[in-house]
This record gives C-alpha cells, structure tokens and sequence, in this order.
C-alpha cells in the first residue's frame, strides 16, 4: 500500500478503547467497508485497571496486551500517528507523511497528559516515593511504595478537571490508606485537590467526605500540584484562592498529572474553542462536519471521560453513522451515562453511575453511597472481562437502562 495516498470509506483516530469499539461495531455492522485505525501504539491497555495495579489487586501484565490482538478482523492498522485534519478536503495527515482520505471519520485520540507541566515532575517519577498511577510502567511502583512506607506523610494529587477517571487520584488513596490501617502503619494522609470537592456529583461527594474522614485523611481543596522536589521530599502547590504557593514534605507522592486536549486537536478546524474535539452531546456528530464523528475522551461533551461512558456511546455513534451513510437523520442519542468504582477499601467499591446533569442512575436497586463487596467483585473481575470481551469487540451491552433516582 502506498504511503503518499491512500482512500477508505472510514478512517478511525486512535486505537484505544472508544477507537477499536467503534471499529469493531461498524465492521459488524456493514462488513463490506473499508475501516483503516491510525494508531501509534503497540501495546493496547486496560487503564481502569491501572488503579488496581497500583493497590496490588491486579498484576500489570493483565491490563496490556498487543494492539494487533485488538485490530478487529477486516480493519487496517496504521501504525502512524495523525498530525493534522483537513476536514474540508476529507483528509488526515501522518506523521511519517503521506495522507489518508475517508468518505467518513472518526477520532477517538484519548486524552493529552501534560507532564511537563509540574516542574520537575517527569525527573523526579519512579523515585524517592514519587509515583502515578497514570503511567502503566508506574503503576506497580505505587504498590511498591505503598508497601514499602513505613510510617510518615503521603500525599495524594488531583489537577484541574477534566481528566480522565475523574475518581482515580482519590481511589488509590484509599487502597493506600486501608493497606496501612491493615497494617498498623501510623500515616499522615492528605488529599490536595485543585478543585472544591471530592467529587462533582454532590451525592458521591458528601459519601466519599465520609470515608476520608473514616480513614483520618484530609482533604485540602483548591490546591494545586506546580513542582516536585524528588530528592528533598517536597511538594510545592498553588492555592486557588489568593495564588500563594504553599510547600509540604512528603514521604510518597501519587500525583494525578494536568491533562487537556491532544495539541493537533486543539489547533484543528474540528475543535471547539476549549481546543477539544466538538461534537453534539448526544448525536456524536460534528456540528459543522457532517461526515465527523467523535467520541471517548478526546470530546467536548460533558460527561464523566470514563469508559464506561465509551460504552455507551459507540453504539449511538454507530448507528448515527450508518444513518448518515444511508442518507437519513441520525436519532440515536447518548445520554451522558458515566461511572465510577471507586474502590473505597480492598475489597468494597461505591459504584457512582450518573448522566448529563449529574443525574444518579444507579444499574442496581440499593443505595449507590454504600461501598458493596459485589462491586469490588465487578471492578476486579467482571468489568475487565467486558471491557475485553464486549467493549473491545464492538458489541452492544444491553443492561437495563437505568433510571434517574433522587437520595435523602
Ligand atoms: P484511550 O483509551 O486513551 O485511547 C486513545 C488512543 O488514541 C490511544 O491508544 C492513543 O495512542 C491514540 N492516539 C493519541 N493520539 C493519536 C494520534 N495523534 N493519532 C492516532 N492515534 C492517537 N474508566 C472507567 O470507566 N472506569 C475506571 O475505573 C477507570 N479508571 C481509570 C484509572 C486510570 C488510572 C486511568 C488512566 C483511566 C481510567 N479510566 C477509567 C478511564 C478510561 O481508561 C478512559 O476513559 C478510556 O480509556 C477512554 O477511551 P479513549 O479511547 O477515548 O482513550
């Protein structure tokens, strides 16, 4: 195949979870079109999973496998990484040059993690107690740290929204803490979160108040991460309310790195201003570029960047694009379904499951604010089971749909 040129009827951006199940599912859908995945990555990985590497509940190898064992059959992987769109002459560009045109695109580009934006950070990771759970290779060396602490102060990071599993840096601070509590290790456990609570739907946020306070753990809100002093132990932050810098010690330091758009979406004619990929919020189709479609995390819609919510919307990207194909209107609508494990101790979760407006729509009928060992069960096992054999294979999950439920 030639590099300079080449035409498919659907070129997919990204091969991660929200790439390869849109692929799968169109290629199910209609067999007979020609599906190339732009995606630079060998490795394909089950990041939920990293929170649980990082608690030492699951091992790292399981969330990581090779991407061509997730290429669905019939689709073309491009080893390559787009650099730029040209949504008005249908066409995207590769880094190793050459362009590929489609009659229809999807992107599905993830999310940006800006390291480099906390000073010192990328040099002072992977060691004296400096950790992420962000990271694949780091993820084990949270459990090593948090194995090896004995005793002491451990701080636990949280950026500006929006990132990614929004509950993952405060997750980890819970399998921490219980890990010690089990233990008798005596730790000094603060949370510095930029934002102003622990969760942005109220309900959750007043539940998970109580369980920082059942561990002795405090949360410090408006506080945010901006340089680590791997060697000397520090920590420097920015509080949000009068822009004074504060420093803390530290013996072990999970930090939730800043994220934003991918830069070649941000500087592209299908981002909106914010710089993410603009699509309708529950159509999944581009605004301006009718034969654009989006989803995952790379988009500007705002639900909870989980992939929870990937499962829920490839299959209303996929049946508006084959609506678009045939010529009709597309009517599938995403409803902005996201949620949450958040894994309150080893072995008990608090399921959170919302939609746009931060609606509760919890999948069981029991209260979602108490943390059930049956979620654990879902979290460790069920959930990597669906992601790998259900979500990555284009197959539409058909749960009950749940309902919205209002909490005293
Ligand atoms: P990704 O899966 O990140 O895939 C994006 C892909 O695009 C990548 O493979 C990347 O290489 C590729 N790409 C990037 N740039 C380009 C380019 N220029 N050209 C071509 N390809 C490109 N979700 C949950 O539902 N529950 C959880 O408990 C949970 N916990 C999490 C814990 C952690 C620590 C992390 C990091 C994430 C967690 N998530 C969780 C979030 C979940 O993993 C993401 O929301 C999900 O992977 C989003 O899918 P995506 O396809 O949009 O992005």
């Amino acid at each position: 195949m030639s590099e300079s040129h080449t035409a498919f009827d659907i070129v997919v951006v990204g091969g991660g979870a929200a790439g390869i199940a849109s692929a799968a599912a169109l290629r199910r859908a209609r067999p007979a079109l020609r599906i190339a995945i732009v995606e630079p990555n060998e490795q394909h990985y089950y990041q939920p999973g990293w929170t649980l590497v990082g608690g030492g509940a699951m091992r790292a190898q399981q969330t990581a496998t090779p991407e061509a064992e997730v290429i669905p059959d019939g689709c073309t992987w491009l080893k390559d990484r787009v650099t730029a769109f040209d949504p008005d002459q249908d066409r995207v560009t590769l880094e190793r040059g050459g362009t590929l045109s489609y009659r229809y695109l999807v992107v599905a580009a993830g999310i940006q993690i800006d390291w480099q934006r906390i000073d010192g950070l990328e040099q002072a990771l992977g060691n004296n107690g400096v950790t992420s759970n962000y990271r694949f290779d780091l993820a084990p060396y949270t459990w090593e740290c948090v194995q090896q602490f004995s005793g002491g102060r451990a701080l636990f990071t949280q950026p500006a929204m929006p990132i990614k599993c929004a509950g993952a840096p405060q997750k980890i601070l819970y399998l921490a803490a219980d890990h010690w509590r089990r233990k008798g290790v005596s730790a000094d456990i603060e949370f510095l979160n930029q934002g102003g609570a622990m969760f942005g739907v109220p309900l959750f946020a007043k539940a998970l108040d109580g369980v920082m306070r059942d561990y002795g753990a405090n949360a410090s809100f408006g506080h945010d991460l901006v340089a680590v002093d791997g060697p000397a132990r520090v920590a420097t932050f920015r509080r949000v309310e009068d822009g004074a810098e504060v420093t803390r010690p530290f013996d072990l330091l999970h930090v939730c790195p800043p994220q934003s758009a991918p830069d070649f979406i941000k500087h592209s004619p299908l981002a909106n201003e914010a710089g993410w990929l603009e699509v309708d919020p529950a159509s999944m189709r581009h605004p301006r570029y009718g034969n654009v479609f989006a989803l995952g995390d790379c988009t500007n819609t705002p639900n909870a960047k989980t992939a929870a919510a990937v499962r829920r919307q490839f299959p209303v990207l996929v049946r508006n694009l084959c609506a678009a194909m045939d010529g009709t209107t597309p009517a599938a609508a995403y409803d902005g379904y996201g949620g949450c494990p958040l894994t309150t101790s080893r072995g008990k979760v608090m399921l959170a499951e919302f939609r746009y407006n931060g609606e509760v729509v919890p999948s069981f009928p029991f209260d979602p604010r108490k943390p059930r060992a049956a979620y654990w069960w879902l979290k460790r096992s069920f959930f990597p089971w669906l992601y790998w054999n259900v979500l990555l294979r284009g197959r539409d999950w058909h749960w009950p749909e749940p309902k919205p439920r209002q909490f005293s």
